[in-house]
């Protein structure tokens, strides 16, 4: 069951197919393995691992990979409202998706081609185009890896925020088995964000009567519009190695806010409430002139300046060190400090369990603790 060969090789397990290496990896695909995976995480430092479409690694991991392939799902629960799906933590999350829409269940259309697992979607609680998974989640399974047993939370145990949960906060803690979603069965359009309004304003414009129009929209035809959007914009990562978004939209107080628009009257943010905005870190970026950039194989996408890439056999360590430039730059010019999105793993940063005050030691993810 574990690979016992010296190390094992990471790098086709990484969207930003970068060079990567792990002590041994452990393929967890049924459920009879529970066992086995407490007694691993209690023994050896360990990294789980889903699609690799949210990390960063860096060169050798010292650790176990437990791969997440837990497989199926069933649908229950059904009311003449919604229908409840609970699907295993290692499925395809676009290919479930797809399958919902196709059993004629709506809720999760905008949420459609993001790379990954299911397991790995309650972490960062995913979102596209105005819609986050916490809208559609009812629980989650999953293995306690400090109690070493089964627990299930619910959507407000989870604690989600914008890409972030109780799952990323207790980082290596709990190992998702499964999830389960509530969809809907008459289908409600989330057309807010653009360029989703243009189905409702084409709807408009081929119909007079604007209620009877956007209900002739399909959730098919909104994941369509998704997917050919999200194909025009973000680089595959088969063809170019990437993690999507590398850094979240930062949050800034509204103060702070107007001092940039007055000096930046173009910058792009939201309203997050009455005291905060969120700001597009790709303006940040792309206001610094970092689209193209490269650094040692590393490089921002020439359309995304939100997508770091891995353009020519960069190693993580590179796209690390571009990832700090542009967090710098943006600091000194806006006084924002970016987040990173995406995961840093390196040798210091994999889960490890501390045999002597029976506790999970999660070190330090800053980049200042890296050595560069
Ligand atoms: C081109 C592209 C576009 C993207 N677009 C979006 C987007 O629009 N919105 C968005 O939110 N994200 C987006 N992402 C990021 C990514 O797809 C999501 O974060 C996705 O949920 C990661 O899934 P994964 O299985 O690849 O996770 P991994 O990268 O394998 O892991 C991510 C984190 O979750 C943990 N993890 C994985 N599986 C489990 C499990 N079963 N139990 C517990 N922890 C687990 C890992 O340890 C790690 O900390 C994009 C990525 C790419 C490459």
């Amino acid at each position: 069951m574990t690979n016992t060969a010296p190390s094992v090789d990471l790098t086709q397990l990484n969207s930003f197919g970068v060079v990567a290496t792990a002590d041994g990896l452990l393929e967890f695909n049924r459920m009879d393995q529970v066992t086995d995976v407490i007694k691993l995480t209690q023994q050896q430092p360990y990294l789980i691992l889903g699609g690799g479409s949210n990390l960063l690694l860096l060169g050798h991991l010292p650790c176990q990979v437990i791969h997440v392939t837990l497989s199926g799902w069933r649908y229950h629960d059904e009311t003449n409202e919604h229908i409840n799906i609970t699907i295993n933590a290692g499925e395809n999350w676009h290919n479930m998706v797809m399958q919902t829409l196709n059993d004629g269940y709506s809720g999760l259309e905008n949420l459609s081609l993001i790379p990954g697992t299911v397991g790995a979607a309650p972490v960062q609680n995913i979102g596209a185009y105005g819609v986050e998974l916490k809208e559609y989640l009812q629980s989650v399974e999953a293995i306690d890896l400090k109690q070493g047993k089964l627990v299930s939370l619910d959507n407000r145990s989870c604690n989600f925020d914008y890409r972030n949960s109780y799952f990323k906060q207790n980082i290596g803690r709990f190992l998702i088995t499964s999830v389960t979603l509530k969809l809907n069965k008459r289908f409600k359009p989330r057309l807010e964000y653009r360029p989703l309004n243009e189905l409702a304003e084409t709807a408009t414009s081929s119909n007079s009567d604007s209620q009877s129009a956007t209900s002739t929209l399909t959730a098919l035809q909104v994941a369509d519009k998704v997917i050919a959007v999200r194909q025009q914009k973000l680089p595959d990562p088969d063809a170019l190695g990437n993690a999507g978004s590398f850094f979240k939209n930062p949050i800034i107080d509204k103060a702070h806010f107007l001092r940039l628009k007055s000096q930046f009257p173009a910058i792009v943010a939201y309203p997050v409430d009455d005291q905060q905005m969120k700001v597009a870190a790709g303006w940040l970026i792309d206001q610094l002139g970092f689209k193209g950039v490269t650094h040692n194989g590393a490089a921002v996408h020439t359309e995304q300046a939100l997508v770091l890439v891995n353009q020519n056999n960069a190693s993580g360590q590179a796209i690390l060190e571009l990832s700090k430039q542009i967090q710098q730059k943006v600091e000194k010019v806006f006084g924002i400090r970016l987040e990173r999105e995406v995961r840093l793993v390196s040798e210091q940063c994999v889960t490890e369990y501390n045999f002597s005050n029976d506790n999970f030691a999660n070190i330090s993810h800053s980049p200042d603790s890296l050595n560069l």
